[in-house]
């Protein structure tokens, strides 16, 4: 899918209430996306699908619930304050923004593709006998590209570690980097700019009163280590998870809902005995990657990225990507952030947060491993992957959301076949037997394939039909919106077919 799939996800998104632009009769703020009545359905069934997993599904991870506003001294101690910035550049003639980082990684991902176009070609030559691995390793074209790309990697963590703002713009120049829009290499030096919003508390202005909107949820994870530790008698190793908004003042923030200034994060920090972090380090990539493929988006869809450049904190980091309509970018992190943000805040806080070893008889500070998802970019990911045009086998066209069942923000639709003759009372009984246990619509209006089409639209898994027999045999039509087959159900059995197929139990059972 290209920038033309986004759109059209843009423009479904909002024709059926998923999600508006912000404050929009005031022309909308930029990166700012409002939620609408079916897009919080679905961003809360997200959000328990994730919850489930880490925190209902393991004995040592609890949730906690922090406050957006944190001590200022937070973001000095995490190193946010200091170091929480990303490269700018603009283009003199266009006056277009960018960051600087961005344009190198995508100079690195036009020559991927051409690596990539090689192997293809290769793979098509020949045939069976390809070894793929073997190509890559010994194709001197392949490996004059793959000796680029690494020297520009080396090139740029070289820079960036030495906080050498020049040397980023010379690379960018010496790769003849230039402007999309005007197409010239004509830059502006290099600069540092921090990301976080800044406010002020109370009554009281100048810097004493300065807070800062949460740049991620982590930092009041860690502020609260030894509170949960004390007060749930956890032991290492053991998790708290979190879901919540964080803010950034993004530079650029394009692409619909994978970069907002305002977005909701879910983050969850493993506490370990130092020296385990490896084993740690692969036991949640592998969970995480697990989680999402269960979900049934297209395996295809998702690969890890080892970081090159690992930020200040991290002995280990890699991204699972996956493939959006823009292609393949980072939807979840997974770091392994050492003894880091507890030692600092025991520094700056002068209290200590360490871990009494009952087996060992050792006190120390617990090394910690990190995952963190964009919520709003999981979102992304739902919906671009669920969009599709079907052609029927009668030539008809539909529209339908392809959402994974238990994702669904409607897991069923009650429709009287007819308005009258007795039969809207009884898809309003029927109504009332669902809707305690999941979110369902009743709709009596229009012809049923219509409403059929409405509901396929909106992703709803099952259209439960009540027609003049139910009456007498006191049993539905219940058709599936992927196989469109029909089933006659006996109203008595309903609840506990409609759960065996939308239940959040359903994709733990892979
Ligand atoms: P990127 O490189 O895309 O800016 P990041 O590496 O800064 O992302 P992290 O700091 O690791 O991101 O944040 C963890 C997760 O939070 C990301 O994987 C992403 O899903 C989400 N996230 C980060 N920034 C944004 C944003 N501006 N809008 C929406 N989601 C975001």
């Amino acid at each position: 899918m290209s920038d033309d799939g986004l759109k059209k996800i843009i423009s479904h998104a909002k024709e059926y209430g998923f999600v508006f632009p912000s404050s929009e009769i005031y022309d909308g703020l930029s990166a700012a996306y409002d939620y609408g009545q079916l897009g919080s359905e679905l961003k809360n069934n997200i959000k328990q699908y994730w919850w489930t997993a880490m925190v209902r599904m393991n004995e040592n991870i609890v949730g906690i619930d922090a406050a957006i506003f944190m001590h200022p001294t937070t973001w000095k101690a995490s190193g946010h304050v200091d170091a929480f910035n990303d490269p700018l550049i603009d283009n003199k003639d266009s006056k277009k923004r960018y960051r600087a980082d961005v344009l190198i990684e995508e100079h690195i991902a036009k020559i991927e593709a051409k690596i990539q176009k090689d192997v293809t070609k290769a793979a098509k030559r020949f045939e069976d006998a390809f070894d793929e691995a073997q190509f890559r390793d010994t194709n001197p074209q392949v490996l004059r590209r793959q000796g680029e790309i690494d020297d520009i990697n080396a090139r740029f963590k070289a820079a960036m570690d030495a906080d050498d703002l020049a040397a980023v713009k010379t690379l960018i120049e010496d790769l003849g980097i230039t402007c999309p829009v005007s197409g010239s290499g004509n830059w502006t030096d290099v600069r540092q700019f921090n990301l976080m919003f800044k406010t002020e508390l109370g009554a009281v202005s100048g810097d004493s009163g300065v807070v800062y909107l949460r740049p991620e949820t982590a930092q009041g994870i860690f502020v609260n280590y030894l509170n949960v530790q004390k007060s749930g008698r956890m032991k290492l190793p053991f998790g708290i998870a979190q879901i919540g908004k964080a803010f950034r003042n993004e530079i650029i923030a394009r692409q619909f809902i994978f970069r907002m200034r305002e977005f909701e994060q879910m983050e969850m920090q493993f506490f370990i005995k130092p020296g385990t972090q490896e084993e740690w380090y692969n036991h949640w990539k592998e969970a995480r990657i697990k989680w999402h493929k269960a979900l049934g988006l297209g395996e295809e869809n998702y690969r890890f990225h080892d970081h090159v450049k690992l930020a200040h904190y991290a002995d280990a980091a890699c991204d699972i990507e996956f493939n959006f309509p823009m292609g393949f970018k980072e939807l979840e992190g997974i770091h392994s952030r050492t003894d880091f943000d507890l030692k600092q805040h025991e520094e700056f806080s002068n209290k200590k947060l360490r871990y009494f070893d009952p087996e060992t008889q050792e006190s120390y500070v617990p090394y910690v491993l990190e995952t963190s998802i964009g919520l709003d970019r999981m979102f992304l990911a739902v919906l671009s992957s669920a969009l599709r045009e079907e052609t029927l086998e009668d030539g008809s066209e539909r529209t339908v959301m392809a959402i994974p069942f238990a994702l669904a923000p409607v897991k069923a639709a009650v429709l009287p076949l007819i308005k009258k003759d007795g039969l809207p009372e009884k898809a309003r009984e029927v109504l009332a037997q669902l809707q305690l246990h999941h979110n369902v619509q009743y709709d009596e209006k229009d012809a049923i394939g219509r409403r059929y089409r409405r509901q396929d639209a909106i992703g709803t898994p099952l259209c439960i039909t009540v027609d003049h027999d139910t009456l007498n045999d006191h049993a539905v039509t219940v058709r599936n919106r992927d196989t469109m087959q029909q089933e006659r159900i006996a109203i008595a059995d309903l609840n506990a077919y409609v759960d065996g197929l939308v239940s959040m139990a359903s994709l733990f059972q892979a």
